[in-house]
């Protein structure tokens, strides 16, 4: 996916101001304006506001100024105009938000998770692994007895975490049979070598 980040503006109010004296051709006439919300979006979601444009057309000599042309008594009142809430502008930064808090907390629950399924290895149980040469890969253990633990390693590793699971398909481990005391796992787990456990749901 591409990733588009840029601003935009959008019209959040327009108005005009009865008997003011134009800045360009000095009359007094009805001065138009509107207001723009200016706000960041990351691929057409908005993110949040980070400005505002005003814009000022004079009913006279329809000439278009900025803010900053008019005199301090018109800027007055325009900073005192209303503008309408716009929720809508934080979107991303909301879901983005969410999204954040929702991956912090899979992680610990995860994390959690390891830490009790390593104590009570149960054949079947799958173990992502992270070797120290920075390859992934997994073992499936295929018995326990009082003081070991009997496993196949998979045949295949992967570059990175994320690809582990798909490598977890029972024709991926074939001969490579390892076999560990529980201490040994235990210390794999507390070196990080063992970076997530899947167990088979029994229903
Ligand atoms: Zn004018």
């Amino acid at each position: 996916m591409m990733i588009i980040v840029g601003t935009r503006d959008s019209n959040i109010k327009n108005g005009t101001i009865l008997n003011e004296k134009c800045p360009k051709c000095n009359q007094e006439d009805s001065l138009h304006f509107n207001i723009y919300r200016r706000y960041t979006h990351l691929t057409l979601i908005p993110l949040f506001p980070v400005g505002k444009l005003v814009v000022i057309a004079c009913d006279h000599c329809k000439q278009t100024f900025e803010y900053d042309d008019l005199s301090e008594n018109i800027q007055l009142k325009l900073r005192n105009e209303k503008l309408n809430s716009t929720p809508w502008m934080y979107l991303g930064s909301i879901v983005i938000a969410g999204f954040i808090f929702f991956s912090i907390n899979n992680y610990f629950d995860k994390k959690e998770e390891t830490s009790i399924l390593i104590k009570n290895p149960v054949s079947g149980d799958v173990y992502n692994l992270k070797f120290s040469n920075g390859y992934y890969s997994n073992l499936r253990i295929d018995k326990v007895t009082i003081d070991s633990i009997y496993t196949t390693h998979n045949d295949f590793d992967a570059y990175m975490p994320y690809e582990v699971d798909d490598l977890n398909k029972s024709e991926n481990y074939s001969n490579k049979k390892v076999y560990y005391s529980r201490k040994d796992i235990l210390k794999l787990y507390q070196e990080d070598e063992i970076i997530k456990i899947t167990r088979k749901q029994h229903n």
